[in-house]
């Protein structure tokens, strides 16, 4: 069964509740904005500041993308959902309820497949999967808070999972799989930083066997290396109380990143102490089947997916293709550029390799660099697919391909422009090249007697020495055989 890993003299049970921010246009039960970043207090409206006799409307957007979640994760759907109001008092609510879904949430008892570290899979069961409104944020300065309400009523997806999970390594994974599932189906942007995915950790040890024992929540962790370090530090604390003795108190604690520890942050509430009850204003989901058939059909294929596919018909190794399918938008942008080599009998694996590498090389550190990301750049499929064929056949080096492609990605443009407009043609005049070659063979004597000695990578060395005299442009074929006629078969 799950939870049973060795972890010293006690049995571990993570459960995690992962939020995250849909990307719909509006907010879920009223019209305004939901975008991120911009003045305070500017999108809101009676419905999502709660004034006394207004009315919510569901916003079909985020029901749509709630349900792709629930798909993918394999869930048992509700044939009736309800959404509940959770009552509670905070500052950031100015409702002082939630609309959430409680008893009846769209999805329940499904599963994510986890990749573990040695590469094989364990099911991690999901208790449900339901839609709420978000809070809120408040914002604290020395002895003051101020209150921003734009985020309040924007659409929230809460993923449940059961405690299934056993290390903060675990979880940690967990989370990284399950934001690059939601980034694949385009319902959330997953950014961290800004809060569209955080997670709440549930955590209890207890002897082998005993199954649950008393569990605490850690709160509002926004980075999969803090639910690792908080699930880890909690699992040492927790040990520690119980071998001296005492009791572990239910309670929701903080993770401080600063001072790597959590601390109590209060004793947690049980589900009672909400009084959930119907939403009187809006009435039951009833998901019909034209709907579900059209969700369906909506599911892309999923990251492990494509990248098994990946590795088989390109012939990839699972490194490239992990990071290939790292996300949607990079993995549709090498299966396109791969695609316009053609070729007759299917795939061309060799050039496959050549874009993989490229992609993970020289275009990596040209985003890395930017701060651009590859979509939003002017670099295309068919960009890069006509300066690798440039470079396969010859009519240019590889630095001059890194050179134009750099260029494009800022500015746009056609390559073969670009080569002609900066001059960048590659120089195959055999009698030019060889006077570079002699002046560079006669300049480095001991590189010349060790490649004769049959040092043969060093002529890689005066490979380099000719590019940099010719700012790449020599043709690397002509001027690798010049060099060898010039140092094996002219008398010394
Ligand atoms: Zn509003």
């Amino acid at each position: 069964m799950a939870g049973s890993m060795k972890n010293n003299k006690y049995q571990t049970f993570i459960g995690l509740e992962v939020h995250i921010h849909l990307l719909t246009e509006s907010k879920v039960f009223c019209g305004c904005p939901n975008v991120f970043g911009s003045e305070p207090n500017i999108n809101v409206c009676p419905v999502c500041m709660g004034y006394p006799g207004v009315l919510p409307s569901l916003n079909g957007e985020a029901v749509r993308k709630a349900y792709q979640v629930a798909m993918a994760l394999n869930c048992h759907l509700n044939e009736k959902a309800v959404f509940e109001r959770k009552n509670y008092f905070y500052p950031d609510m100015p409702k002082n309820y939630q609309i959430s879904q409680f008893e009846f949430p769209f999805g329940i008892n499904g599963y994510f497949e986890l990749e573990l570290a040695d590469g094989s899979r364990r099911k991690i069961r999901i208790h449900d999967v339901h839609l709420e409104e978000d809070a809120g944020k408040m914002i604290h300065e020395g002895s003051r808070s101020k209150l921003d309400y734009n985020r309040a009523g924007t659409p929230l997806l809460e993923i449940v999972t059961e405690p299934d999970l056993v290390t903060g390594d675990e979880a940690e994974a967990f989370v990284q799989q399950f934001r690059q599932l939601v980034r694949y189906l385009g319902v959330t942007d997953g950014n961290m930083e800004e809060g569209s995915l955080r997670c709440d950790a549930n955590v209890s040890i207890n002897e082998y066997g005993k199954g649950l024992g008393t569990t605490t929540e850690v709160k509002n962790l926004n980075s999969s290396k803090f639910v690792k370090k908080a699930l880890e530090y909690e699992i040492k604390r927790q040990s520690k109380v119980i071998n001296s003795g005492d009791k572990i108190i239910q309670e929701t604690r903080l993770w401080d990143e600063a001072k790597s520890r959590t601390s109590s942050m209060r004793t947690k509430e049980s589900s009672n102490d909400y009084r959930y009850f119907p939403e009187p204003d809006l009435p039951p989901y009833r998901p019909g089947a034209d709907f579900l058939e059209d969700i369906k059909a909506s599911l892309i294929e999923f990251p492990g997916v494509r990248k098994n596919r990946i590795i088989r018909e390109y012939g990839l190794n699972e490194q490239q293709s992990l990071f290939v399918t790292s996300e949607k938008s990079m993995a549709d942008f090498f299966e396109h550029t791969v695609s316009l080599k053609g070729g007759s009998d299917g795939v061309d694996k060799d050039f496959a390799g050549m874009v993989s590498s490229w992609l993970g090389g020289n275009i990596r550190k040209i985003v890395n660099d930017s701060g651009i990301p590859l979509e939003n750049s002017y670099l295309t499929p068919q960009v890069v697919f006509s300066v690798l064929e440039m470079i396969e056949k010859d009519e240019i080096s590889a630095g001059i391909g890194k050179k134009i492609i750099g260029i494009i990605f800022r500015d746009g443009g056609v390559p073969t422009d670009i080569v002609r407009d900066l001059g960048m043609d590659q120089i195959s005049d055999k009698g030019e090249i060889k006077k570079i070659v002699s002046g560079i063979v006669d300049a480095n004597p001991k590189v010349v007697d060790s490649i004769r000695n049959g040092a043969d990578k060093q002529i890689g060395f005066l490979m380099g020495q000719v590019m940099k005299a010719t700012s790449g442009k020599a043709n690397p074929g002509i001027t690798q055989k010049l060099i060898r006629e010039k140092i094996f078969e002219e008398p010394k």
